[in-house]
């Protein structure tokens, strides 16, 4: 039986174990959609982001932002009850969009509604207009709706819905600007600078769609409770309509980057996340491509440091099994990363089903000669199903897998949204080929420490390359002899 169909088969038999607990989902590798629109939000000047819903929602993404980013998050919540949820949200959303405008004074806010809003249809927009309209004369910060219905999608599609909102809102066609914008998605700070730093490399001045670097990463402070002071600035949202291109580093974030192409002809550009040597490579070529320019030595030299860095890890990363699990753009690219580090990534799991995920996933299976372990729409439940009866070495992911890594007695690299079960989840880097050398780093001295340094490691059910506890004793019994 070859690779493939014996992989094939594989797949199916746990597909049959999957169907098993299809009436719910157990432990989500997914978050809710209005958690990507604040998190696109985040990394707005000045702005103020709003959740049309019950005060839970609010308190649960504050929660969970607060715990991986450990700084302070400000996330306003209209706060509906039993009563609003039977004659509908508008007062609330009112009184907030009042409050916040009188107390906090904000550029921006931005409006998600919820599961809850979304299901009596409450008309955010016409609520929105209708406030302007009352306060016509007054100064008002700009306002935007972003529809973020939780019950469909997850958080990749709230921050793809949040971009799309504000382009919609705030492009406005002027002068061209020689400019790219580029869409982000949900990355950590530190990625983000990675990007800028690329681009100042270039010497291409980008727009950032959006930026958190510096709100998510600051210096300590007295003002914990301020607006973000930095970011994509109003400014910039209405220049997006006047750059040569748009690039969306992520596939699932490119709504729009569409829409600016439509309306104002930019050209759109939808790309895998710049992770390890080829995906990077796509990425440079795609910046220098547009803007006509060759690349500079600087990123040659960058490009070879981190093949330099494959090389040197190889011997302790080849054909080490690895498992991935987290948003759809991030686990494919970095299935790719750990291909080219000399790994096999045996199992892949994503949170939600998309077509262009199985064409990357195609072109990967092409590259590597056999097919993974794929559970699309699926969740760590049937993850840890499916590990029960394919092992593995180490699992790439999000705070959520962490029992799972337990009970296998594997290491767990941490990467994604959620971490909040270790510091420095936004200084966490794995874009370009400087992020791709420190995630080279990282992981092959996590293995190392796992699988080589036995020292300070419980041994008992580690399946280990050397063992010199048993490799000492040994040697006692035979000097004895
Ligand atoms: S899934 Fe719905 S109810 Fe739950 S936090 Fe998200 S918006 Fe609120």
């Amino acid at each position: 039986m070859s690779n493939l169909e014996e992989n094939e088969s594989k797949e199916d038999s746990i597909n049959g174990e999957c169907y098993d607990k299809e009436f719910a989902v157990v432990n989500p590798t997914r978050m809710c959609q209005p958690m990507g629109g604040i998190q696109a939000m985040m990394g707005v000047k000045n702005a103020m982001p709003v959740i049309h819903g019950s005060q839970g929602c609010a308190t649960y993404m504050r929660f969970q932002l607060i715990r991986h980013f450990r700084e302070p998050i400000e996330v306003a919540s209209t706060s509906l009850s039993e009563k609003t949820v039977i004659y509908g949200g508008e007062p609330n959303l009112l009184k907030a969009l009042k409050n916040i405008s009188e107390k906090q004074k904000p550029e921006i806010i931005g409006v998600m509604s919820s599961c809850l809003t979304e299901t009596i249809g409450d008309d955010v927009s016409g609520i929105i207009r209708k406030f302007e309209n009352a306060n016509i004369g007054k100064e008002l910060p700009a306002m935007v709706s972003i529809p973020t219905p939780s019950y469909a999608g997850s958080h990749v599609e709230g921050y793809d819905k949040a971009i799309l909102s504000l382009v919609k809102c705030f492009a406005r066609k002027m002068v061209p600007n020689n400019k790219i914008n580029i869409i982000l998605g949900n990355l950590s700070p530190s990625n983000i600078v990675e990007i800028k730093n690329i681009m100042k490399d270039l010497n291409v001045e980008p727009i950032l769609l959006t930026d958190t670097s510096e709100n998510l990463d600051g210096p300590l402070s007295e003002e914990t409770l301020e607006l973000h002071k930095f970011g994509t600035s109003l400014d910039e949202l209405r220049d997006t309509a006047n750059c040569i291109a748009t690039i969306s580093i992520t596939k699932h974030n490119d709504s729009g980057a569409k829409y600016l192409e439509e309306q104002f002809n930019v050209k759109a550009i939808s790309e895998p996340m710049p992770i390890g040597i080829k995906n990077t490579d796509i990425f440079i070529n795609n910046v220098c491509n547009t803007m006509n320019i060759d690349i500079p030595k600087k990123i040659i030299r960058d490009r070879g440091r981190l093949c330099d860095v494959l090389v040197d890890a190889h011997a302790y990363n080849y054909r080490r099994k690895v498992a991935i699990y987290g948003d759809v753009d991030m686990v494919i690219s970095i299935a790719r990363f750990t291909y080219e580090m000399g790994m096999v990534p045996k199992v892949l799991c994503v949170g939600s089903e998309s077509s262009r995920f199985k064409e990357d996933l195609n072109e990967l299976i092409k590259d590597m000669g056999y097919k993974p372990i794929v559970l699309e729409n699926k969740d760590l439940y049937d993850f840890e199903k499916v590990l029960d009866n394919n092992p593995v070495d180490l699992l790439i992911g999000n705070a959520y897998g962490a029992s799972i890594a337990d009970k296998f007695n594997i290491p767990l690299f941490r990467v994604g949204f959620p971490i909040f079960d270790r510091v420095g989840a936004q200084r966490i880097k794995f874009i370009g080929y400087n992020g791709g050398i420190e995630f080279v780093d990282g992981l092959t001295n996590m293995l190392l420490d796992f699988y080589y340094d036995c020292e300070g490691y419980k041994l008992e059910n580690k399946e280990l390359s050397f063992d010199p506890q048993s490799f000492n004793e040994s040697l006692l019994e035979s000097e004895a002899k």
